[in-house]
């Protein structure tokens, strides 16, 4: 902590943080000194990052290599149509630059693979992962787990979202939830979303990490979330690290970030 004072202008920006007894001055200044790395700003990315940059993060790295399409627009609020064809990394920081002057905000347009992973989240306080495929879910797993590297990942479908911590050892990780990922977890085909829920979601995935940033609460480590927005419904299960696991069992296999095959076409 460096006990720095906030200037005029933070103390006037972060007042509903600094009388919220959970963050006060000392969360406030631990915020501005976290960095949180984003892999992926889609459905779920934009709001999680819209809320990171108006708490305070101290650095938000914004991580995507797609472009902005028109069939985007339905559920990913940070861009518009000025913005299709654009990257969307830049597009986001761009946008988010006039929100807060505190956040660095740092796009990385790349694509998070098993060959990269490890580079990419080096250096970074914490990860969010925000992605729309389960290839990259497992390889932002096992990159974190392997750092040590706290990592909040989420997930949508049609009407549901999922979401846990990954705090190993302190809980199980990605790979002790989904050994491996089922034709229903990772269907090949666009399976529809319906607009706001992203929102929902991705703004629990900020909501985690601002936790995580503050030491405060409890967090979803050693739950999964499941939400149901057909019936509004919130519930959370108790997950375990399996001793068996590959990556943070008690006799891994797994060393470095590692792909998983995905997507099985039916075979009648
Ligand atoms: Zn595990």
């Amino acid at each position: 902590m460096s006990g720095e004072r906030l200037s005029a202008e933070q103390t006037e920006r972060y007042q509903a943080h600094l009388t919220l007894p959970e963050v006060g001055l000392a969360g406030q200044q631990r915020l501005l000194e976290t960095s949180v790395l984003l892999v992926g700003i889609g459905g779920l990315g934009c709001p999680a990052a819209q809320y990171l940059a108006a708490a305070g993060i101290g650095k938000l790295g914004l991580l995507d290599d797609d472009i902005v399409e028109r069939s985007n627009l339905q559920r990913q609020i940070l861009f518009t149509v000025d913005d299709l064809g654009g990257n969307k990394a830049e597009v986001a920081a761009a946008r988010l630059g006039g929100l807060n002057p505190d956040v660095e905000l740092v796009p990385i347009v790349d694509r998070l693979a098993a060959s990269n992973a490890a580079g990419l989240i080096e250096g970074w306080d914490l990860v969010i992962d925000g992605s729309d495929n389960f290839a990259t879910r497992y390889v932002v797993n096992d990159a974190c787990v392997l750092a040590g590297t706290p990592l909040v990942t989420g997930s949508i479908y049609q009407f549901e979202g999922q979401v846990t911590v990954v705090d190993s050892p302190l809980g199980p990780c990605y790979r002790c939830i989904f050994p491996a990922p089922s034709p229903e977890q990772a269907p090949c085909r666009e399976a529809g979303v319906l607009a706001s829920l992203p929102g929902v979601v991705g703004t629990i995935l900020a909501t985690e990490a601002l936790k995580l940033g503050i030491g405060a609460g409890s967090s979803l480590t050693g739950r999964l979330l499941l939400i149901d927005m057909r019936e509004t419904s919130f519930r959370s299960v108790r997950v375990r690290r399996d001793a068996g696991c590959a990556l943070c069992g008690d006799e891994p296999s797994i060393e470095r970030p590692t792909a998983v095959a995905l997507c099985r076409e039916p075979t009648d």
